[in-house]
């Protein structure tokens, strides 16, 4: 079927729910000029204040946490107890937000002879958010709550398969009381991303999702000296250094494998697991990944949702064959699920080797790498050959030794004893092709801050 590229697609049986007409550039440039025009005032607006709508905002996010739940199960396919899930983290990101803003941007009083000094932080203006459909919710606010509170406006750009989501959020804050051009949603789709980093009114740009996308819009950002964050994509090691507490284990590789049907970046990825539990944990990892039931994703007793995308679902599926094909073995599942829908089979490979792409490449499903090392050594190695840097998680029941080994981990994130997550206070971001910068918790609170100087003397 061809229909606008801006478009709701069920992807539990692939029909077309509903099409958008991309934005003119035009309108685009409207936008712009209206989020330049909104940033002069809404600087002026006190922290404050602007925290107190933001607080609004949270409450409504919790009031329309079913509907908004139920909208992004029709248009990515999550299982509907995780979009209930993100609603909850989302309300909380923003009422954290609301709560914490105004003292994390108080003033820093710096020591100075013979006068005072301090770093105050000052809204930059206006800023581009490309957010994916992985987290439609959340992503929108982890983005937009800081930068409304800290007062800059927004111009927010949202996949193109999540469309309604997009809109039901940029509702969600007018509804709040913020005002008009202050949060203003563009539906255009990525290949227009650039156009608008570089219009002369805009001051930042931020992208989460694929390192294509990432790089697109950090070099024009770069180019036009403009501030940029980028949280990209990630093949996170988790690494089990012992077979104690296995049960526990199993429990925490299917959640952080299998959590969003493993369209999440910091998903464990890969299994990086001691020769001594090497044979149980993927005995009963496979066992565990067999049981899961495919159906629509609605339904709460489903356990096996589609992914997000047809098209997610081939990709997928020719990475998965074409490790098969260069000899890798898949302890369970390997292809399709044979029903209409983009259902991928949940899978467990071994064998895996650097010839294929799966070794390299991110895998964004329920599709998870097993490798068998030696040694703490060997364990860190594995997980550092990686182009990514994302997040990683280490298991083991000897503390000082866990955390040895998560020191030695190259990422943005390690989590010891639980698989790689997200809190509003906590900075989420990563190194290498996983992009720079950070979002959430103090640190992510400012990147897009002028944090200016102030000396009086
Ligand atoms: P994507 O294609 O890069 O899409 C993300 C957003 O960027 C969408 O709004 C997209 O618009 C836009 N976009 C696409 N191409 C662009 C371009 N050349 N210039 C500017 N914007 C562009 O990413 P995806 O593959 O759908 O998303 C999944 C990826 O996101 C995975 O790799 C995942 O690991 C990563 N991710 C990272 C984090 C993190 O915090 N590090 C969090 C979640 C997801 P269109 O939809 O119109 O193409």
């Amino acid at each position: 079927v061809r229909h606008s590229p801006i478009a709701t697609v069920n992807p539990y049986n692939n029909q077309l729910v509903r099409e958008f007409p991309p934005m003119s550039r035009e309108a685009v440039d409207n936008a712009a000029q209206n989020a330049q025009h909104a940033f002069q005032s809404w600087r002026r607006v006190g922290v404050d204040e602007r925290a107190t709508l933001v607080g609004r905002a949270a409450r409504l996010l919790r009031e329309r946490g079913e509907e908004l739940a139920q909208l992004v199960t029709l248009e990515m396919g999550k299982l509907i107890g995780h979009s209930r899930a993100e609603m909850d983290l989302s309300a909380r990101i923003l009422q954290y937000c609301a709560d914490e803003g105004p003292g994390l941007l108080a003033d820093e009083p710096l020591e100075l002879d013979g006068g005072s000094a301090a770093v105050v932080n000052d809204p930059l203006g206006v800023i581009v958010g490309a957010q994916p459909w992985n987290f439609p919710v959340y992503q929108v606010v982890r983005f937009a709550g800081p930068n409304l509170v800290l007062g800059n406006t927004i111009l927010l750009k949202h996949a193109s398969n999540t469309p309604q989501t997009a809109l039901a959020m940029e509702r969600l804050f007018t509804d709040a009381g913020i005002p008009q051009g202050v949060y203003t949603n563009l539906l255009i789709t990525g290949s227009e991303v650039d156009r608008v980093v570089e219009l002369d009114v805009v001051r930042g740009a931020s992208l989460t999702g694929s390192e294509r996308g990432g790089a697109s819009v950090g070099a024009s950002a770069g180019r036009n000296m403009k501030k940029s964050v980028l949280e990209l994509g990630g093949s996170d090691p988790f690494i089990v250094l012992d077979g104690d507490n296995l049960d526990h284990t199993v429990d925490a590789a299917m959640a952080g494998r299998m959590h969003n049907m493993g369209q999440s970046c910091v998903s464990a990825k890969r299994m990086i697991v001691m020769s001594s539990a090497f044979d149980r944990f993927v005995t009963e990892f496979a066992q565990r990944m067999r049981a899961l039931q495919p159906g629509d994703p609605a339904d709460e007793a489903t356990t096996l949702a589609p992914l997000s995308s047809e098209r997610a679902a081939e990709k997928l599926s020719d990475q998965v064959l074409d490790a098969l094909d260069k000899g890798a073995i898949a302890v369970v599942g390997g292809g399709r699920v044979d029903r209409p829908g983009a259902f991928v089979q949940p899978t467990v490979l071994v064998g895996v080797t650097p010839m294929m792409r799966a070794f390299h490449e991110e895998l964004f499903g329920p599709v998870a790498v097993v490798y068998q090392v030696h040694s703490d050594d060997e364990a860190v190695e594995v997980a550092n050959d990686s182009p990514y840097g994302l997040g990683g998680a280490v298991f083991g029941s000897d503390p000082a030794r866990a955390r040895s080994v998560a020191r030695r981990i190259d990422s943005g994130m390690v989590w010891i004893n639980h698989p790689t997550s997200s809190e509003p206070n906590l900075p989420f971001g990563g190194i290498k092709l996983s992009g720079y910068g950070r979002e959430l918790s103090s640190i992510g609170f400012k990147e897009f801050a002028n944090r200016k100087l102030v000396v009086t003397m």
